[in-house]
């Protein structure tokens, strides 16, 4: 017999680094929409445009589909929107043993329509879309180690992404939520996916007694 193919080992600590940076990154996009505010009229709506298709983007992927076409070209545009300024400047005297602890605040803020990030010796000063921009990249990008962090509504037709609380929430907002359920339609839809859910579960724990607690579990 042929020895299964290793996986590439994968500590537990570098998924919950990987968690960490993609709970802030995935923040750092959602933000991004309070920056609506007080922004030149063009770059107001290059920015509402960008956070759409983000969003379109993110709901796709937590309904399992492949993202639309246009909200991914939506996104290279943004990452195209330009980077202001790269500087380094050494902090002390010792200078190449100069280190900042992995945990320290990197600062960003913004003037006008760019952003300045300050992480210790360097400095970015980029694109304001562009910023929220490579945020979502970041998330993207760290989705494949550590899986998703967000959810989609479920409301139909609605593409806010639902991300924080306790991990169970289904849907964007209060509203959202009682919308969904006064669709008889949807009601009935989720009743039935509870009920084959059950059945499975019935199914599975043929020839075991009682409930599922009592149940040992195998391997
Ligand atoms: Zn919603």
């Amino acid at each position: 017999m042929r020895k299964p193919k290793q996986q590439p080992r994968r500590s537990f600590r570098q998924v919950k680094i990987a968690r960490e940076r993609a709970k802030d990154a995935l923040t750092r996009f959602l933000y991004g929409m309070k920056d609506l505010l007080g922004l030149p009229d063009d770059t107001n709506s290059d920015l509402a445009d960008f956070i759409t298709s983000g969003k379109q983007i993110l709901s796709a992927i937590a309904k399992g589909d492949d993202p639309p076409e246009t909200a991914l070209a939506s996104l290279t545009a943004a990452l195209n929107r330009p980077v202001r300024g790269f500087a380094f400047h050494f902090l002390r005297i010792d200078k190449p043993r100069y280190r900042v602890s992995p945990d320290a605040p990197i600062s960003r803020e913004r003037y006008g329509t760019e952003v300045f990030i300050n992480g210790g010796p360097y400095k970015v000063r980029m694109d304001l879309v562009r910023h929220v921009a490579e945020a979502l990249r970041e998330y993207l990008q760290l989705i494949p180690i550590c899986g998703l962090i967000h959810s989609a509504c479920q409301f139909e037709g609605c593409t806010n992404v639902v991300f924080g609380g306790r991990g169970n929430k289904k849907f964007c907002s209060d509203e959202h939520r009682k919308a969904f359920w006064t669709y008889g339609r949807q009601r009935e839809y989720y009743q039935r996916k509870q009920r084959e859910t059950y059945r499975v579960r019935k199914v599975t724990k043929k020839g075991v007694k009682k409930h599922g607690r009592q149940r040992q579990r195998k391997d």
